[in-house]
């Protein structure tokens, strides 16, 4: 928990930090939000990844100096690792064998840290290391606000997905008084990506299916489209959430071949309808409105599979939530 968080940072010294491979804005943003306050502190913080960092991320300050290690090598009095559900999702060797502080804000994290700070509440990690930094009385710098509102910008979709609190905005508010310009970072997450995700975008949203209630989508990305595309990473930020422009549209699933037979699966849903409970019956997880899994075999079979599934638990959670009988639903694939 956090009061055991400060103590450990007011009495030890050299700290690491750590996020999951294919870091995103909150893992990013967050490490090195907790970097800058550690050595504000006067502390020896370096933040260590085991995967490139996307193109979106490299102007915030202290992205040149991230270290890209395979393998735990330093010694550290510990080491923080952010937005993870297990130890190995950091993709870094020997993780296990230091003394580890989980910060997480997933109710589907294992408690796997030596200290484990997780909070459900929270809209990204980016707002409990806000508040870790009040609680030990450091300062917002403005490297700190930049790399935090990152954080928040990218975990809370601009402060449009249902996990944006009154709690999220005043710390936004407050991260924009240290000297965050909104419209700085939004450029770099929103307009900034290269033609190829235009490429991208139009060879997946080609593919674009809904079940006959019309309020589930699905689509895929194959390794031709990123071969032929010339696809970059994170070019593809955000896809999932296109299908769910559509008003009658719930949940959006989003499947991509990683190798042959094996797939990487992003759900998204609105209001009521929980996909993380979906992607947990995978081995997966993540938040009620956005959950992620990974699942190996025959495309169809596995898409068959996932959207099953998915159409299921929105009759569910509408028939629970709203009172509706649902009898309308029919799975259609093509
Ligand atoms: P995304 O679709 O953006 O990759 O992931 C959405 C959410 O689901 C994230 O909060 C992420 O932590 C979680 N998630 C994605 N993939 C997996 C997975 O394979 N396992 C688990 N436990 N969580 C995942
Ligand atoms: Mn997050």
């Amino acid at each position: 928990m956090l009061s055991q968080v400060v103590e450990l940072i007011e009495n030890k010294h050299n700290f690491a930090i750590t996020t999951h491979a294919r870091p995103d804005g909150d893992g990013i943003g967050s490490s090195l939000g907790l970097c800058w306050l550690l050595r504000s502190l006067g502390k020896e913080a370096e933040v260590i990844v085991s995967d490139g960092i996307p193109a979106t991320y490299h102007t915030l300050p202290g992205a040149d100096e991230i270290i890209h290690v395979a393998e735990m090598i330093g010694k550290y009095d510990a080491v923080f690792v952010i937005e993870c559900s297990d130890i190995e999702r950091p993709g870094i060797k020997n993780l296990d064998q230091q003394f580890t502080v989980n910060i997480d804000h997933h109710t589907t994290c294992e408690h796997f840290g030596t200290i484990n700070w997780i909070d459900p509440t929270a809209s990204a990690v980016g707002e409990m290391i806000y508040n870790l930094c009040k609680a030990i009385g450091g300062r917002i710098s403005r490297e700190i606000a930049e790399c935090l509102y990152m954080a928040l910008v990218t975990d809370t979709g601009s402060f449009h997905f249902p996990n944006t609190t009154d709690r999220t905005l005043k710390v936004a508010s407050e991260l924009v008084k240290a000297g965050v310009k909104p419209a700085k970072i939004s450029e770099a997450v929103y307009n900034s990506y290269p033609w190829s995700r235009i490429e991208l975008m139009s060879k997946v949203l080609a593919t674009v299916k809904r079940d006959a209630s019309g309020r589930v989508a699905w689509m895929r990305q194959t390794l031709e489209m990123r071969e032929s595309s010339g696809m970059l990473d994170g070019d593809n930020n955000g896809f999932v959430n296109i299908p769910l422009a559509a008003k009658e549209i719930v949940a959006s699933i989003y499947m991509r071949e990683v190798r042959p037979q094996f797939y990487r699966v992003s759900l998204r849903s609105k209001g009521d309808i929980n996909v993380a409970r979906i992607a947990e019956k995978f081995g997966g997880g993540g938040h009620k409105n956005a959950a992620g899994l990974r699942i190996e075999g025959d495309w169809n079979e596995c898409e068959r599979k996932i959207v099953a599934a998915v159409i299921e638990s929105v009759n569910d959670d509408i028939h629970t939530t709203n009172g509706y009988t649902l009898n309308d639903y029919e799975l259609t694939l093509v």
